[in-house]
């Protein structure tokens, strides 16, 4: 399973709809300060259902949404569409490319897809569950965090290993059941 596409319509800088293609070899972004390279790795947790506008350099979750230029409108609406192959069908779900969506407008309201196909944000995280991509995953690492990680407390670690070896899933489940 491979990170295939990542499309961005009105989140942050990117008014217009942006598309990147993850061919094979690409290994960076490079690009002036304030191009927005930060911008696409904030798209990328915000699709994967961040909740904290914090963690996305804003004050409210509204603060995504293209809020306009001197010469350009704001948006009402955002949207991030990330695509993973998964022809080795390492995601649990019946298709070879998989694609989540996530919209926000600015009344608040907001809708997660799964192939086109509302659903829940519980929806998503579970299907990225011990793959080690969703937000609680390690496959984004963000500044400072390598720091938290060797200096973290033993437990805090353990869940890294946790993700990798594909367990959080059952103890997410055990954890639900006792509480009912
Ligand atoms: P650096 O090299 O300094 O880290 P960068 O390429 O990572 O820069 P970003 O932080 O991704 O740059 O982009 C910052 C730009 O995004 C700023 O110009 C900021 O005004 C713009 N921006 C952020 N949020 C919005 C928004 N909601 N609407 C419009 N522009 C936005
Ligand atoms: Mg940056």
């Amino acid at each position: 399973m491979y990170l295939k596409k990542l499309e961005i319509y009105g989140f942050k800088s990117f008014a217009d709809k942006i598309e990147i293609d993850f061919k094979k070899g690409i290994t960076g972004i490079v690009g002036p300060n304030g191009s927005g390279k930060s911008n696409i790795i904030d798209a990328v947790r915000w699709v994967l259902g961040e909740q904290s506008a914090k963690t996305l350099r804003g004050s409210k979750m509204e603060d995504v949404i293209f809020n306009g230029t001197s010469h350009r409108r704001p948006l009402g609406m955002a949207e991030v569409s990330l695509s993973f192959d998964n022809s080795d069908k390492l995601l649990p779900i019946d298709y070879s490319e998989v694609t989540i969506t996530r919209r926000i407008y600015r009344s608040g309201e907001s809708e997660y897809l799964i192939n086109k196909t509302p659903c829940r944000l519980k929806d998503i995280k579970e299907l990225l569950m011990d793959t080690g991509i969703g937000i609680d995953g390690y496959s984004l690492i963000g500044q400072g965090q390598i720091d938290s990680i060797l200096s973290s407390k033993t437990e805090d670690r353990r869940q890294i290993f946790e993700e990798a070896a594909g367990i959080v899933k059952y103890k997410a489940r055990k954890a639900e059941a006792e509480k009912k």
